[in-house]
């Protein structure tokens, strides 16, 4: 398996796909550590992720580096998304014993109802390539603290950080045969769905989310999907700092090149505040840097996959087909390496590709509304459920609008952001279950409850 630099398209690395025997040999070892990690007790866990989370921060250069060159996006926001991993890892380290322990629910006379956490036992962890740190630690961390053994098969566009965090793993003490790393792409992850794991716990798209729920239905154990988003934003007219409100939305939509889960993907913006929301936001577009990830100042790296820009060659075709007008981008951009101008497209309709598909690349649809209502109406009409947003000065309305959105997230005057203390978590097709919070550490445990009568 070749990895390649989406920004100079040249090879970086050549590793060894895994196949169905070294699979099955991953597993069983797994299985068999996987007691023994159990029986370790919670405060050695913690203690083995805490020194993984300081390594984390020792070797954040050298991390950021291999992400940059294997993904493609701009150096700094590497070193962030690692520090962002940190953060949710602290979190999770302060909160495990609290929700980890057992707790003593009732104690009359002589008797006590406990409920315990156990592990699942041996699960595994399919994964995508946008935010392999952050959505890698939403799963595996919790899943060791808890104490089960983890297969991580980290996305085929993110295999060379897969092994970075293997490694550290075992350097913060973490015994060799409790994390195992599969390695390849859409035939290891099918190979994985046939062997026999206590919880699947998978982050992608849709179709391949889709997919393995079918697949290991059959298995009765948890299956966990956090999918795709089309998520959307609505500016309303009452917002006092239209510029503000405009470059933070366009970092919203645009960062990381606009390849997140959570990217705002859809604009709607009432038509008092629409022409000079459109201008700020333009201005904004135009003022970034586009260039090798490396450099510094660049916001607009490479794009991760190739084969994504044909998608938004489509849907900008697709748009400007049905009435659309471009005010930035459009096009791929010539030379070496895949790279998308940033994208401003208005007169959109909610028909169009770009207001329906995930984009996942540098692109926006911006569409002008009368009212409050309007806008409630055309945010709703999508398959997806991640997150919506409002900017508004006014929290009732922010409330108002927000609860009629079925999004497993609701923003007020934010956007494109995810917080390790509260759930993370998509409706529709954009999932099924939670990471993050209480209930993402717990995600990884079935609950006992003991009835203790002394005699
Ligand atoms: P993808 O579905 O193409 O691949 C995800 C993983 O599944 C990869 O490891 C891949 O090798 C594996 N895979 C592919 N086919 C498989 C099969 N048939 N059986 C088993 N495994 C298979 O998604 P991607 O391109 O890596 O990620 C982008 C998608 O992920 C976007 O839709 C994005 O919105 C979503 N995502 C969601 C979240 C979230 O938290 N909700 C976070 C990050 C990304």
């Amino acid at each position: 398996m070749n990895i390649v630099n989406p920004a100079t398209e040249e090879i970086i690395a050549t590793l060894r796909e895994d196949n169905g025997a070294s699979l099955n040999q991953k597993f069983e070892t797994l299985k068999k550590a996987q007691k023994d990690w159990a029986k370790q007790g919670l405060p050695e866990r913690i203690r083995i992720i805490l020194h993984f989370y300081n390594l984390l921060e020792t070797e954040k250069e050298t991390l950021a580096a291999i992400l940059t060159a294997e993904v493609g996006k701009p150096l700094q926001q590497s070193r962030n998304e690692i520090s962002g991993a940190q953060t949710r890892i602290q979190w999770m380290l302060n909160n495990a014993e609290k929700y980890l322990s057992e707790e003593q629910v009732i104690e009359t006379g002589n008797l006590k109802e406990i409920t315990s956490y156990d592990p699942l036992g041996v699960i595994c962890n399919i994964s995508a390539w946008n935010y392999p740190y952050l959505v890698g630690v939403n799963v595996f961390i919790p899943a060791l603290l808890a104490g089960n053994a983890v297969m991580y098969k980290p996305s085929e566009y993110a295999s060379l950080t897969g092994l970075e965090i293997e490694k550290l793993l075992k350097r913060a003490g973490m015994p060799e045969q409790v994390f195992q790393v599969a390695l390849g792409a859409r035939e290891t992850g099918e190979l994985l769905l046939d062997l026999d794991f206590d919880g699947y716990f998978f982050t992608g798209s849709y179709r391949t989310g889709h997919h393995i729920y079918q697949r290991v239905a059959t298995k009765m154990v948890p299956c966990q999907l956090e999918l795709g988003g089309k998520d959307p934003l609505y500016v309303a007219d009452d917002i006092k700092d239209i510029a503000a409100v405009a470059a933070g939305t366009a970092d919203g939509a645009f960062y990381n090149n606009g390849q997140s889960c959570c990217a705002v993907e859809r604009i709607y913006v009432h038509e008092k505040v629409y022409d000079e929301y459109i201008s700020y936001f333009t201005k904004e577009v135009k003022s970034w840097k586009i260039g090798l990830p490396t450099e510094e100042g660049v916001y607009i790296g490479a794009i991760t996959r190739k084969e994504q820009l044909a998608v938004l060659s489509k849907q900008v075709e697709d748009a400007l087909n049905n009435g659309a007008v471009l005010l930035n981008g459009g096009k791929q951009i010539a030379g070496k390496g895949y790279n998308f101008e940033p994208t401003v497209l208005v007169n959109v309709s909610n028909g169009m590709k770009v207001m329906q598909e995930e984009s996942f690349g540098p692109i926006i649809g911006i569409m002008k509304v009368k009212d409050d209502t309007e806008a409630i109406r055309l945010m709703q009409e999508t398959e997806y459920g991640l997150t919506a947003a409002v900017y508004t000065e006014n929290p009732d309305r922010a409330q108002h609008i927000l609860s009629q959105i079925d999004s497993g997230t609701g923003y007020w005057n934010c956007c494109d952001r995810v917080s390790a203390g509260v759930p993370w978590s998509g409706r529709k097709h954009s999932g099924i279950g939670a990471t993050l919070s209480h209930q993402g550490l717990r995600a990884f445990t079935k609950p006992k409850a003991w009835h203790l009568r002394s005699s």
